[in-house]
């Protein structure tokens, strides 16, 4: 990995997050990576970790000032269930299954049920819910805190109805350089992006 000033460590440019990085862009860089990921926000974070749990180097790009993306001002209601660790410490019963069901089948009549889940893609939430839990632990395991609280339904519309899905990440420090709302989706960004930083030696996020 090169860039302009061609030190080959890790590098950040522009103001990135958790306060790192300050200083101007380059007028010149130069750099490869195993993996490149194109923002930096509640998808782009994820996969950075998971390519570097895989071994890869990468680098994340980010055309905004800092990273977060939508998920930043987001209010970091996450809705995964079918069977996570939370569901089973509060004794809810849910299955990769029922998720499927319930976000497919335009028959659900029950609370929170939406006629529109028929219009889903089959497939699509078929992958979604045979990952929902395992999605859960790894954002539990890459730093991620939700409230100590049982999963419910609070703050999403039409995530499920047979089971409480909704898990709460939260922030404590109000709005300011490290959240532009003060919401929850600051907490979940600010964790992935320390795991990212952490685990992948070759993160960079190029401010453009
Ligand atoms: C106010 C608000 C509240 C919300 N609340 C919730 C909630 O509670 N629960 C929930 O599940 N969802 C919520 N959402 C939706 C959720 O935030 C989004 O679905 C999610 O962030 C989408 O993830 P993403 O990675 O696709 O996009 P983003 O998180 O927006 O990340 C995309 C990133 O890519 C960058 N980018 C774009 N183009 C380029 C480019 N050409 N080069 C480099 N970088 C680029 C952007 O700057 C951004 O940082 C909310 C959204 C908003 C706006």
């Amino acid at each position: 990995m090169t860039t302009g000033a061609d030190d080959g460590g890790a590098e950040v440019f522009g103001l990135g997050a958790l306060g790192a990085g300050i200083g101007p862009m380059p007028a010149s860089w130069d750099l490869e990576a195993d993996v490149v990921i194109i923002g930096a926000g509640a998808t782009g974070l994820p996969a950075a970790i998971r390519a570097a749990d895989a071994g890869a180097s990468v680098i994340v790009v980010e055309a905004n000032y800092d990273v977060g993306g939508h998920a930043i001002v987001s209010g970091g209601n996450v809705p995964l269930g079918g069977g996570t660790s939370a569901q089973k410490k509060y004794g809810i019963e849910d299955s990769p299954d029922t998720v499927f069901a319930d976000l497919t089948d335009w028959s659900i009549v029950q609370p929170n049920g939406w006629p529109d889940y028929r219009y889903n893609d089959r497939a699509v939430i078929r992958a979604f819910a045979d990952h929902c839990a395992a999605a859960y632990e790894f954002l539990v395991a890459n730093g991620v805190k939700f409230k100590e609280i049982p999963p419910d339904n609070a703050g999403a519309h039409n995530t499920g109805n047979s089971a409480p899905r909704e898990n709460h990440a939260f922030w404590t420090d109000g709005a300011g350089l490290g959240s532009p709302s003060g919401r929850g989706g600051a907490g979940l960004v600010r964790a992935l992006e320390a795991s990212a930083r952490l685990k992948a030696s070759g993160f960079s996020c190029i401010i453009g």
